[in-house]
């Protein structure tokens, strides 16, 4: 079977070496399979009537029935035009033709009933139809085509060469015969049992010649399904292959650091969600296979902790621990963070980044190698080959999305067995997501804040305000609070983008002058120990305001800023406004997130804002997020690994059918985890097939 749909689309009959060639081109169908699997992406409902008097120049297409009560050619050579009149119960429309007027002069006759159809179209404030399809009544009755109409993708190099979707619609016609009987079912019986789904025939048929609305859903949402369960099928095995092939390190033991920790330097009760994921990882630490977790949490939701007593017990089994930060500036924070946390300890921790000194790096390296050095923390630097640990068993990776998954394979191989990974994100992805683009790592959520934390209050004001803000901002600065102001980045131009700061900048320090105010500045092409200085400034309180593009969006913590205002903030992305807001809300007192914008909003825009003054939820606002830049964004920030092809279903919105596909998924697996049984013949092909001469499944995380 697979032959046939493997035949060049060349032979179908109607298309011939010219047009298989733009086939190829524009479609990319080169085969049975390639033209079987190319969808409609729309279908014109051909079993609704309308009646004259319904019909509006809005309407997107009508199809009304009638009688034809005048035809009349209009007009000389050039300018002839046909005009004909089509009358039901309701009244009498104009249908128009310019070109074919001849033909249709002859074949059109007066007194006889039709069905036509077309969009609306408004002329001198008068709704008529041009170039209607037309049928006489009694060949509309009797064509056994489908009155469901696929309407495929067009171009204008198709139509040139009569490939537009009625004719693909013709092409379909003359395949899908040959393929009668012969596409088989390449999804196990039980799962099309158990999810009750169309065959693969009767879907295949039904969404290019649909024979009713509900058979149409049957059909859509089963080669849906098809399409997620095949990448679920293909994330879980990995996920299987991954835990069969890599031993890891088994931390059989909470010793006395995790225990001395948790009992004399724990500032804090830990929340119920925090509690809930150290189990999860405790388990993933005994069961001697790698640890490959990902970690999510809103901002402020503490995550730092949950990292640092999972380092805590790679300590107490006798390994040394990484953890990895995106920048130096958040890398050195969680140092000084956790040296306050380890006080007292008997706990060697180091900071490694670009900017330490060779005399201090060697002296890092030394204490590495020798074992005396049990916690490293820094930026990219850290798994540079020169970097050797004696004996790494766990590295933890914050804020994920900045570092590839050629990176994470670096640290992998830093001990002979690779070391347990946790992965941290503050970027929350909806759980059905997750599913397929984390589809291969274990996930934990911290869904909970650690209690106290007053909600940040969101304000969204225009332009026009700024006067207020400004007097909003003296305000809280003469309570002794801190503030930041956001610019964005334009990617396009650094240069612009500075201009943009620095303008802002200037701005501000007028408005705030010295010695009463005090403001600093950040950007990213500062050199780094003057980035640094400015920062300390603000974080130790020595400035009022700290002016920045987005490099503080990542983790930074001054718990006394209570105040975020982001400028121009159209321009941001949710999720970024979402992560800049999370800088502030970390003290005791009220916070506020200031959103300014210029007067004029795009829909999208405007949808955004509301957005966050309408939630602090990371969840909610990443389901809103999905479903403005839709899914295509994402195969950019795609860490499993697995090429995801999805012709028609939607990660963004097909969230429920994410989760059957998955769970179907899991029950094969379950059974028969090597595909060895006949029923599951067709999956294996289908992996293997997928997979070869492309990654091997050993070694992805
Ligand atoms: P994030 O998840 O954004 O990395 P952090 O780990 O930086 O969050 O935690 C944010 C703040 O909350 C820190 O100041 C931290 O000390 C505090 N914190 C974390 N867990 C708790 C808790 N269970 N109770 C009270 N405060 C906590
Ligand atoms: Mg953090």
């Amino acid at each position: 079977m697979s032959q046939l749909l493997s035949t060049s689309i060349e032979y179908l009959k109607g298309v011939g070496p010219k047009r298989a060639e733009i086939l190829a081109a524009e479609l990319g169908v080169r085969t049975y399979r390639g033209l079987l699997h190319h969808f409609p992406f729309r279908y014109e409902d051909r079993t609704k009537f309308y009646k004259v008097s319904e019909v509006q120049g809005d309407l997107p297409y009508v199809q009304l029935v009638g009688e034809l009560t005048n035809i009349q050619e209009i007009g000389t050579k050039f300018k002839k035009r046909l005009v004909a009149k089509l009358k039901d119960d309701t009244g009498t429309i104009e249908l128009v033709w310019f070109k074919g007027v001849t033909y249709f002069a002859k074949s059109l006759k007066v007194g006889e009933k039709y069905v036509v159809f077309a969009k609306p179209n408004v002329f001198n404030s008068k709704i008529n139809l041009v170039h209607p399809e037309v049928e006489t009544l009694i060949e509309f009755k009797n064509a056994v085509q489908s009155k469901l109409q696929a309407v495929y993708p067009s171009t204008e190099k198709l139509a040139k060469f009569s490939l537009a979707s009625k004719s693909i619609s013709r092409l379909l016609r003359t395949l899908l015969p040959q393929l009668k009987y012969k596409l088989e079912e390449n999804l196990p019986a039980t799962v099309v049992a158990d999810f009750q789904l169309l065959n693969r025939e009767a879907a295949m048929f039904n969404i290019h010649f649909p024979t009713s609305v509900e058979v149409l859903k049957k059909a859509i949402a089963r080669i849906k399904f098809e399409e997620l369960f095949m990448i679920q099928l293909e994330l879980l095995k990995l996920k299987l292959v991954n835990l069969e092939k890599s031993s890891g390190f088994v931390f059989g033991e909470v010793g006395e650091k995790f225990n001395g920790f948790y009992s004399n330097n724990l500032p804090f009760e830990l929340t119920g969600a925090q509690k809930r994921v150290l189990k999860e990882i405790r388990r993933d630490l005994k069961r001697g296979k790698q640890m490959n977790r990902l970690l999510q949490g809103d901002v402020g939701s503490g995550k730092t902790i949950v990292a640092l007593m999972t380092i805590l017990i790679g300590l107490d089994n006798g390994f040394q621990a990484a953890l990895m930060a995106p920048t130096e500036i958040l890398a050195t924070q969680h140092y000084e963070g956790l040296k306050e946390l380890l006080v007292g300890m008997d706990i060697e921790v180091e900071l490694l980044t670009g900017s330490v000194k060779a005399k201090k790096r060697r002296e890092i390296h030394e204490k590495l190698e020798g074992g005396t050095l049990h916690i490293l923390i820094g930026t990219h630097a850290l798994i540079e080959d020169k970097v050797k640990f004696k004996n790494l068993g766990i590295a933890v990776i914050d804020e994920q999305h900045r570092f590839g998954v050629a990176q994470r394979a670096k640290l992998y191989k830093k001990n002979a067995i690779p070391p347990h990974v946790l992965i941290m994100t503050a970027t929350p992805i909806p759980r059905t997501l997750a599913m397929t683009l984390y589809g291969d790592l274990d996930v934990s959520v911290i869904d909970e804040l650690p209690p106290g934390r007053k909600e940040i209050q969101t304000l969204h004001w225009y332009e026009n305000k700024r006067l207020r803000l400004f007097g909003f901002m003296e305000g809280e600065i003469a309570k002794g609070r801190q503030i930041y102001i956001v610019y964005p980045l334009i990617e396009e131009s650094e240069k612009l983008d500075y201009a943009t700061l620095e303008e802002g900048y200037q701005h501000i320090f007028k408005r705030f002058p010295a010695p009463k105010y005090k403001v600093s500045i950040v950007h990213g092409k500062m050199k780094a120990d003057v980035k640094q200085f400015e920062m300390d400034r603000f974080v130790n309180g020595e400035t009022d305001i700290m002016v920045s593009t987005t490099v503080i969006e990542v983790g930074v913590n001054v718990p006394n800023a209570s105040v975020m205002i982001i400028e121009s903030a159209e321009r941001f992305g949710l999720s970024q406004l979402h992560q800049l807001r999370g800088r502030v809300g970390r003290g005791a007192e009220q916070s506020y997130c200031v959103l300014m914008t210029g007067n004029k909003l795009s829909s999208d825009g405007r949808l955004r804002m509301k957005t966050m003054t309408g939630t602090n939820d990371g969840f909610q606002i990443a389901e809103v997020d999905l479903k403005l830049r839709g899914p295509g964004d994402l195969r950019g920030t795609q860490q499993s690994g697995t090429p995801i092809d999805l012709k028609l279903a939607n990660l963004a919105t097909d969230g429920e059918l994410i989760e059957k596909a998955r769970k179907a998924a899991n029950q094969v697996l379950e059974n028969d985890p090597n595909l060895e049984r006949q029923e599951n013949l067709g999956l294996l092909t289908y992996l293997r097939e997928k997979n070869r001469g492309k990654m091997n499944w050993s070694k992805i995380s």
